[in-house]
């Protein structure tokens, strides 16, 4: 929509008709962006922040063609502050005649910098002989190449991150994240050690978005480092977080039913429910207003509502935010009691994009139907908040809003399960209001209202008049948040 805007102390104070387009009027600046379109700012209500930081202060190796081609891009990266080339993302089978990296080849470019690669589906790292010799192993013959396990003791010789290493991660993948109309950020599984970083980034009015911390909670990591909720403008201790299953591609994801190619297995159950329900139960009475479950198979789902079952029945678990983080295959039965037990689904349309033939394979064709489902847990009253989990996907919500729209998975198409398919108007509530409501902060987030917190993203299209395509390019101009103009493009 056009609008002109106008900010008073962080919040809306008025919303006026525009008609050339949009401008917002803060204390001390005007904004004018004719042609363009205001909207809330968008949410991203799973992701890892410090993940999404560290990926981006690694070198990069995704898109390196040969050995050498790594090595010059390793050697144009130079060291991190802690005296380590870390890289990510080679891949052999991508260079002349699929040739493994060689240990020769990085000692002649690194004969005393410790070097780490690890390839680009994590389970192979590529060092050099420095890197050996601080983990403590003999690099007379070796290989240099590293697989699973044996990577361990590399890890273990990284120096940890101090804070100023986190602060830069921190500020890395929060300006990204601006930069894509993001004004809040729900982070997940956040290490205690993390926290004093994202407050004195908060308290020196350097964070460019608002954070809703959500704490390790699975193995009562909270508990342990003695952490209780706290209220903030720009970070809040929100929630904690659990995990009941593992994951679809690793057939980690707990089903009702054998995997589809695999019938040995049906997946992994890392909490019971009467765990769950112990757990979460602690920390409601401990304080904690949101609770966020990582549930992927539907055996998990089925579980974590068991759980929240009883938790609703308890005297303080009657109104706490319930969330189950992913909801990916949702049994027709449990739809309805989730929509009755109020459970919010948090779901990561760019998933769904990348994981449908793969999908198809661990399921196979009965249950397809239940998977990645949005349109049916909206018609039966579910709540449905949005996010990527970005660091393992983009963190670009017009990508997201896309593929809410159009399910079509990468390299395809057609619509995918396309009766799941949600409208343009439904993906951007997703993403804004819904997600908001997702930390129980849609009563003053989500909304171009007077009194609302002044989050906006400027944007050259008017999303609901355009094409799923037409979203997908379109550009941010401009991010607002608490009305201090964060991104600008
Ligand atoms: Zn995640």
């Amino acid at each position: 929509m056009f609008a002109e805007l106008h900010v008073e102390r962080g919040r809306l104070r008025a919303i006026l008709p525009c008609s050339i387009g949009t401008i917002i009027r803060t204390e001390t600046d005007t904004y004018e962006y004719p042609g363009c379109h205001v909207l809330p700012g968008f949410v991203d209500n799973h992701a890892h922040i410090v993940g999404l930081g560290e990926r981006l202060l690694v070198v990069s190796l995704h898109h390196a063609i040969s050995e050498d081609d790594c090595v010059e891009k390793l050697r144009m990266a130079g060291p991190q502050p802690n005296g380590w080339i870390r890289a990510m993302g080679w891949n052999q089978e991508q260079w002349p005649n699929a040739q493994w990296p060689s240990i020769a080849r990085l000692d002649a470019a690194f004969p005393t910098t410790p070097v780490s690669a690890s390839r680009v589906d994590g389970h192979a790292m590529w060092v050099n002989s420095a890197a050996l010799k601080a983990a403590g192993i003999d690099a007379h013959g070796h290989s240099g190449l590293l697989i699973d396990d044996d990577m361990a003791p590399v890890f273990a010789a990284i120096p940890p991150r101090t804070n100023d290493d986190l602060r830069s991660m921190i500020l890395a993948a929060t300006s990204l994240c601006a930069s894509m109309g993001i004004t809040e950020i729900h982070d997940m599984d956040v290490a205690e050690p993390w926290l004093d970083p994202f407050r004195e980034l908060a308290e020196q009015g350097a964070l460019p978005v608002r954070v809703q911390s959500f704490v390790r909670a699975h193995s009562d990591e909270w508990r342990i480092a003695g952490q209780l909720p706290a209220i903030g403008e720009f970070v809040r201790l929100a929630g904690v977080k659990y995990y009941a299953d593992g994951a679809l591609g690793s057939r980690g994801a707990l089903l009702r039913a054998p995997y589809h190619d695999d019938v040995s297995t049906s997946g992994l159950e890392l909490l019971s429910v009467e765990e769950m329900f112990r757990k979460a139960n602690e920390a409601i009475e401990a304080g904690w207003p949101c609770i966020a479950i990582h549930a992927i198979g539907d055996a998990a789902v089925r579980n974590v509502l068991d759980a929240y079952e009883l938790i609703r029945s308890t005297p303080n678990g009657a109104d706490v935010i319930l969330r189950i983080e992913h909801a990916q295959h949702v049994h027709p039965d449990d739809v309805q009691r989730m929509a009755r037990l109020g459970v919010i689904a948090c779901v990561q349309p760019s998933h769904c994009m990348s994981d449908a033939a793969m999908a198809e394979r661990r399921l196979g064709p009965e249950r397809l139907s239940w998977a990645y489902r949005w349109r049916s847990l909206l018609d039966a009253g579910v709540h449905l908040g949005a996010g990527s989990d970005f660091p393992i996907e983009s963190p670009d919500v017009l990508a997201g809003i896309a593929a809410f729209i159009k399910r079509t998975p990468t390299g395809s198409m057609d619509a995918w399960q396309g009766q799941e398919c949600i409208t343009t108007k439904e993906a951007i509530l997703a993403y804004t209001l819904w997600a908001h409501r997702t930390t129980g902060m849609d009563y003053r987030r989500g909304r171009l209202e007077v009194g609302y917190d002044a989050d906006v993203v400027v944007l050259d299209r008017d999303l609901e008049t355009s094409t799923a395509d037409e979203i997908a390019s379109t550009t941010v101009m401009a991010t607002f948040v608490a009305g201090k103009r964060r991104y600008t493009s």
